[in-house]
């Protein structure tokens, strides 16, 4: 999709982007397919995509992809959508168990595969409804970068988790998903997303190549669903706990913060074992710590 084509469609339809809604769409014919790229789509691939705006990148799922769920926030958005894709409102569910959400789906005589399904809701709300399964699902989104972060948590930490997430969202948060330990970006969103999910590379997009460019910088991240969980379900609120606290002021001493909540002793026993220093800080310790860690103070 053309910038010019952007433009128009704007234009014709009088709409005024919003700002809060992170309304910045990508229109540089190369990114889009870096994305799509990455997310290595074939028709046995279910997508969620999450803020299809006008539609750039949901074409290229769709052409590559089995079946994309795109949710929009934006009705305007979603009107424009409807309209580009030949949608009709219909009563049929993509097979993730979906509920409630206003849903139109591909008419199985439109020029379009009968592949997409657009639901008009707050992808956040949508997400915390219990009823979804992702696990056989790929993420591949240019996320709206005010809700990235706790999209991703949500996403990432449920036992449903996609199998894969290919997401464009701002420079820094996508330093902070990917960072290494003892790196200046490596703190609790880091853990939360790691502890499931591997990071698989990652690239910058320029500013300039989304409408209006946004005043931060891009990148688009990677990341693959671990083939083994490292902890089971109540192991894994723990950890929750134990990063959230350890990461709750950064230059504290890890000891001293995790003693508001766990006795000193059995922290010293399991700080010995593990060979952590009494001294050392959250930043220093890797994901296999704070996981053996997690399983230490669980038993
Ligand atoms: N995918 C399009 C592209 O690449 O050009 C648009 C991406 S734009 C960065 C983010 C999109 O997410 C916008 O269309 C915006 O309306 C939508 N959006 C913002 N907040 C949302 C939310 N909570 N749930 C669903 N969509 C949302």
């Amino acid at each position: 999709m053309k910038l010019s084509e952007m433009r128009e469609l704007l234009a014709r339809h009088d709409i005024q982007l919003t700002k809060s809604l992170g309304q910045n769409f990508l229109h540089d014919a190369h990114q889009l397919q870096r994305i799509v790229a990455s997310a290595q789509l074939t028709k046995a691939d279910k997508v969620l995509e999450i803020g299809p705006g006008l539609g750039p990148l949901t074409e290229l799922l769709l052409a590559q992809a089995g079946q994309v769920l795109a949710i929009e926030m934006d009705r305007r958005l979603v009107e424009i959508l409807v309209d580009r894709f030949g949608l009709e409102t219909k009563e049929g569910k993509p097979d993730c168990s979906t509920s409630g959400a206003n849903e139109t789906e591909a008419p199985s005589d439109s020029t379009h595969p009968n592949n997409l399904y657009l639901v008009h809701d707050d992808a956040l709300a949508y997400l915390k409804q219990e009823s979804h399964d992702w696990h056989d699902w790929k993420l591949v989104a240019n996320l709206p970068y005010s809700v990235a972060s706790p999209i991703l948590v949500e996403l990432a930490a449920g036992t449903r988790a996609p199998k894969m997430i290919v997401a464009t969202l701002q420079l820094e948060v996508a330093q902070r998903l990917m960072a290494p330990t003892d790196d200046e970006h490596y703190g609790i969103l880091t853990l939360l997303v790691q502890l499931d999910f591997a990071p698989h590379g990652w690239f910058k997009i320029p500013a300039d190549c989304f409408f209006p460019a946004p005043n931060v910088d891009s990148a688009c991240v990677c990341l693959e669903r671990r083939a083994t969980p490292l902890l089971n379900e109540d192991q894994r609120v723990r950890f929750h706990r134990i990063v959230k606290k350890a990461f709750s002021q950064r230059r504290k001493m890890m000891l001293k913060l995790l003693k508001q909540d766990w006795p000193k002793e059995k922290l010293e026993t399991a700080f010995a074992a593990l060979n952590i220093s009494l001294q050392e800080r959250a930043e220093k310790l890797s994901l296999e710590q704070f996981v053996a860690l997690t399983k230490w103070l669980h038993s």
